[in-house]
């Protein structure tokens, strides 16, 4: 796509020429060249300061850099980085005793990235549904919804409805039947349609399609059936997890504990999937949690990951899910998610161009008055940048703001009176 970079010096052009160059072009970044980051901010290779409204799709929830899960990666790369699982690590055990207590589960499966904790998800479902349950063998089905995202690999683009994401990379992986999202009456349907129906696999708020909230009670409705058809309710909780909507988990509802789920959630997952600020954005990993009724069926050269489970991001692991509980971030994220969708909704009701402001905790977005092909939303992503904070848009309309959740009231104000600002330009 061509784009105008108006108003960037020629060191971020000369640095944009080259990843245009030398990369592949499977993202569409706006316009500005970072060189750094601390807390809520990042800066561009000129200098310039900029809240940071995107947290790397919510990676980055305990802040840019935090000096304690930096120092652990540190320590950590200096004396011991990757074992393989042929051999036993110091950290692992550690870490897996630490993140199965911390989210009361009895397992953990630790993998890097967050498609491939989805698929190992899946791969445990399957497993499961043919060695526990009894289907009979390749006739599983998982259940997964319109709108969907859970990442890119090849069984992942295969139940996904984005076509951009599916065309000409076929053929898909069969085994997946897609429901609305937020709509029990077609879960119970689809659940009744076939005694083979292995698991549901959810996101407790659909980030990517727009951070799409579903009804109050529509996961413990959902969790309900499934548990009624003896079938294992998968949350997805990649985006939405690690405090981001005001809870540690957002299938915690509305328990307001800091023990995630070793008290009693709204809906208590069968399968667990968590990425992103698992490591604070410091690294990448990911963990699947189960219990051991499920779990156990995974034994020896089944499924597995050479970099799953190392030291290093062990370590850093702990050490971000321990600024999440000593920093308090759930109970930040909700406080300041209820003043920031405030402000939103202010600024709404004086300039026509925010149709809808929705969200949960610090997972929000604003709905622009166009359809799904204008660029206005991509507009105004330049205009908050020229005005000093990132954001982006998701699916042509929406935009995403979803800050760290280290920032304070006083910033979030300050970010309402950019982003008044920016929109202000556009009437
Ligand atoms: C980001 C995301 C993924 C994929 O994670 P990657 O680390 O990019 O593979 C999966 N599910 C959800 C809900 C996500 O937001």
């Amino acid at each position: 796509m061509e784009q105008t970079h108006q108003g960037l010096s020629s060191k971020s052009e000369a640095l944009i020429e080259k990843e245009n160059k030398y990369g592949a072009h499977n993202y569409h970044p706006l316009p500005v060249v970072l060189d750094r980051g601390e807390g809520v901010f990042v800066w561009d290779v000129d200098g310039k300061k900029y809240y940071d409204f995107l947290s790397a799709y919510s990676a980055v929830n305990q802040g840019h850099c935090h000096p304690k899960i930096v120092g652990a990666m540190v320590k950590q790369a200096q004396t011991l980085t990757l074992t393989s699982r042929a051999f036993h690590n110091d950290q692992l055990g550690v870490f897996e005793e630490y993140v199965t207590k911390y989210f009361g589960f009895d397992k953990v499966l630790p993998m890097n990235t967050g498609a491939e904790a989805v698929e190992t998800a899946l791969k445990i479902c399957r497993k499961w549904s043919y060695e526990v349950k009894g289907i009979p063998e390749n006739q599983a089905q998982i259940i997964v919804c319109e709108n969907n995202f859970h990442g890119r690999t090849t069984t992942i683009i295969s139940f996904s409805n984005d076509e951009n994401a599916r065309k000409n990379f076929g053929p898909f992986t069969e085994g997946f039947i897609k429901i609305p999202y937020d709509d029990t009456d077609a879960l119970e349907a689809a659940l009744k349609s076939s005694p083979n129906i292995a698991g549901f696999l959810v996101e407790p708020i659909q980030g990517e399609a727009g951070v799409y909230v579903p009804t109050e009670g529509y996961l413990a409705k959902a969790k309900a059936l499934c548990e009624a058809h003896n079938v294992l309710f998968i949350a997805d909780e990649v985006q939405t997890g690690i405090a981001r909507t005001g809870r540690l988990l957002a299938t915690c509802g509305n328990c307001s504990c800091t023990k995630g789920c070793e008290n009693t959630p709204e809906v208590k997952p069968d399968i667990l999937i968590l990425g992103k600020a698992i490591s604070g954005g410091v690294y990448p990993v990911s963990a699947v949690l189960a219990n051991d009724g499920i779990m156990n069926v995974i034994k020896p050269g089944q499924h597995g990951s050479t970099f799953g489970g190392n030291p290093v991001a062990a370590a850093v692991a702990v050490a971000a899910l321990e600024v999440v509980r000593d920093e308090k971030l759930s109970e930040n994220a909700e406080r300041l998610g209820i003043i920031l969708r405030k402000g939103l909704n202010e600024i709404a009701s004086r300039n026509s161009l925010i149709s809808l402001v929705r969200g949960k905790g610090l997972l929000n977005a604003i709905v622009i008055d166009c359809d799904e092909e204008s660029d206005l939303a991509w507009q105004i992503c330049l205009k908050f940048r020229d005005y000093g904070l990132l954001a982006k848009p998701t699916h042509g309309n929406k935009i995403r703001f979803a800050p760290p959740l280290v920032i304070t009231e006083a910033q979030i104000q300050d970010c309402l009176a950019i982003i008044e600002k920016a929109l202000n330009d556009f009437k």
